[in-house]
């Protein structure tokens, strides 16, 4: 999630900015003695209880938490600040979520698929399960108590160009191993590619965790169709077998029957591409 600060921080360095006078970067943090804090260019600030404060009572450090997972959800985030020893620690507010062309400048870099060097000849667990997988978006606005995605990658979503993604499935179908099996066409919720606020201005202003819990907020569009389009184009290439979704699917989202009726058709409309491991896969579930 650091490509848009990184390129702004390089970018400031070609123009001869020492690291140490880049202040006012979003998404970044720096120390700095209690005397010498720059003004604040964001929108508001709140100040944290101190490192020491929390150390002695649990309490404050939960209410700390409750304020950086606020404001790490907020479309408009106030800068945080937070007292250690002689100094403080300054919390710029992240960028904007990323635009279609940003995270897709992101995603479609040269990378080589492969895991570190240093690994040569051992097996990955890990790289087995995502070697042939694709990320679809980033972002979730679930708001699950026990999850930190909200806290590094926020609830507003960005997602990919559907032609950036096919780029990357042409990529993975030349992959040496490859059989024609794509494990997930996924992201941190499978199914929350594209879907946002109907009315910006009404998320602008929001403070709720989740957008779909205790209900379906009535404002989020929760329209399955270009995810589904996605499986359907990947499925309809020549050198793809079978695609799956590795990711959790929130089926309350799923079974959601809300006043627009062409989300709730496409929820009801079935693709080929299987959902696993949550459900035995059998020749039935494929339509
Ligand atoms: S207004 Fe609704 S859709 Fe927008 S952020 Fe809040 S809960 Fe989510």
């Amino acid at each position: 999630m650091g490509e848009l600060p990184i390129t702004r921080v390089v970018r400031e360095m070609q123009n001869g900015k020492a690291i140490s006078e880049m202040r006012h970067v979003p998404q970044t943090a720096f120390l700095t003695g209690k005397e010498n804090i720059p003004e604040n260019t964001f929108n508001g600030e709140i100040r944290l209880f101190s490192h020491e404060e929390c150390l002695e009572d649990k309490l404050k450090q939960a209410k700390n938490f409750r304020v950086v997972e606020e404001q790490s959800n907020a479309l408009h985030a106030s800068r945080i600040l937070q007292d250690v020893d002689d100094k403080t620690l300054v919390v710029n507010p992240p960028f904007p979520p990323m635009t279609e062309e940003e995270i897709d400048a992101s995603f479609d870099l040269p990378y080589t698929r492969l895991p570190h060097p240093k690994y040569k000849n051992k097996q990955i667990a890990a790289y087995e399960m995502i070697k042939f997988s694709v990320n679809l978006h980033r972002g979730c606005f679930g708001g699950c108590a026990f999850c930190t995605i909200s806290a590094h990658q926020g609830k507003f979503i960005a997602s990919r160009s559907k032609e950036s993604i096919l780029r990357e499935v042409e990529e993975i179908t030349e992959m040496p191993g490859f059989k024609g099996y794509i494990s997930d066409l996924g992201g941190p919720s499978a199914n929350m590619y594209k879907m946002r606020g109907n009315d910006l201005s009404v998320c602008e202003k929001c403070r709720r965790p989740s957008c779909i819990h205790p209900g379906i907020c009535p404002n989020l569009n929760t329209n399955h169709a270009p995810l589904l389009d996605i499986y359907r184009s990947v499925d309809s290439l020549p050198k793809i077998k079978k695609s799956f979704v590795g990711s959790g699917v929130r089926y309350d989202m799923l079974m959601h029957c809300g006043k627009d009726e062409n989300a709730n058709k496409a929820a009801q409309s079935r693709p080929r591409t299987h959902v696993r491991p949550y459900t035995p896969c059998d020749a039935q579930a494929c339509v």
